[in-house]
């Protein structure tokens, strides 16, 4: 079973690398860092690493142990990708997961491409940070407060706060075990979730003058370019959650959010009832959730729009 085969290697392993995917957000860095608490109480010489996160994260214990580069002078025994459904989303990460000598890959997305040498991948999971609590239980380590409130900010950020349909009973037994602890389970909830930076906030009045529909308003659509990021000093993660405006609006089905990168737009899509955004994602080499994808679209703002609009179209009813 591959839960026994994870034990194992990491049991044999001393020297681990924990990586998760690009752009971080609350699960990505909540796994990491619950991930890294627990290998750091079994002994093991580990490094967690990834590229820019919010600062939002940094009250999570050991977030200050975040590095942005792995060590180069050694071949990592193991190394744990968190939450990352392919290895194009490890982002300049990738050589320290290629070299490893054992490669593991924890997640909750369907559309993992299983690139670990043990995939232990759980679509039912709301969080990957949820995974969490069956593979360190089994492994005999106590999720203490420390640990228990990373993965916390995982369940809140990939649930909307308990919002979402995928949340599961062991969801809420988990967060009973941390009222049980005496885990502040609403300061946490505040501070993932309900607090706004100041350049998001800018970033969604633009995204909401912004705002275009299409297809009878099932469809909507909106964007932000890296000039808008430059004016609002808009840092890591600010992006975050602008594509649920649209979503949340009466009658829409599709929501669309295209953000600016090197690499030309960045599309964000949520959904409603019946369109599986994973797939249509999936057309555009991404993926993700049924109801939340995201995938890189290789042109200028214009040609980006037109083509994620049309895709989008055909799986309106
Ligand atoms: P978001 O829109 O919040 O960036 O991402 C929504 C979901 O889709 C997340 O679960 C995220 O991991 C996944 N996702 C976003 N962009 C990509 C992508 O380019 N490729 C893949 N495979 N998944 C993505
Ligand atoms: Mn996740």
């Amino acid at each position: 079973m591959t839960l026994d085969n994870i034990k194992e290697e990491i049991q044999k392993a001393n020297t681990i690398i924990i990586l998760t995917h690009e752009s971080p957000d609350g699960d990505a860095v909540g796994s990491s860092l619950a991930m890294y608490q627990a290998l750091k109480q079994m002994g093991k010489d580990v490094d967690i690493v990834m590229p820019e996160h919010p600062k939002t994260f940094d009250f999570l214990p050991c977030a200050d142990e975040i590095k942005i580069v792995g060590r180069d002078d050694i071949v990592y025994d193991l190394a744990i990708s968190l939450d990352c459904t392919d290895t194009n989303r490890l982002e300049g990460f990738d050589p320290w997961y290629d070299e490893a000598k054992v490669k593991i890959s924890i997640d909750h997305h369907g559309t993992n491409s299983m690139y670990g040498d043990y995939n232990y991948v759980d679509p039912v999971s709301p969080a990957c940070s949820q995974i969490l609590i069956v593979v360190l239980t089994s492994m005999g380590i106590e999720i203490n407060k420390d640990i228990g409130k990373c993965i916390l900010a995982g369940i809140i950020t990939d649930t909307g706060g308990f919002r979402y349909s995928g949340v599961t009973t062991e969801t809420f037994e988990f967060v009973a075990d941390l009222l049980r602890l005496g885990v502040n389970v609403s300061e946490i909830y505040k501070k993932v979730l309900q607090v706004k930076t100041r350049a998001n906030f800018y970033l969604t009045k633009l995204a909401i003058d912004r705002m275009e529909f299409f297809e009878d308003g099932k469809i909507t659509f909106t964007y932000i370019t890296k000039e808008d990021e430059k004016n609002t000093l808009a840092e890591a993660g600010d992006h975050e959650g602008l594509v649920e405006i649209g979503r949340d609006l009466e009658g829409v089905e599709v929501s669309i959010f295209l953000r600016e990168t090197d690499k030309g737009f960045k599309a964000s899509l949520r959904s409603n009832e019946y369109v599986n955004v994973a797939e249509v994602a999936s057309i555009f080499s991404g993926g993700g959730h049924v109801r939340a994808a995201g995938c890189t679209i290789p042109y200028q703002l214009e040609q980006a729009k037109e083509k994620i609009i049309d895709r989008v179209k055909t799986f309106i009813k």
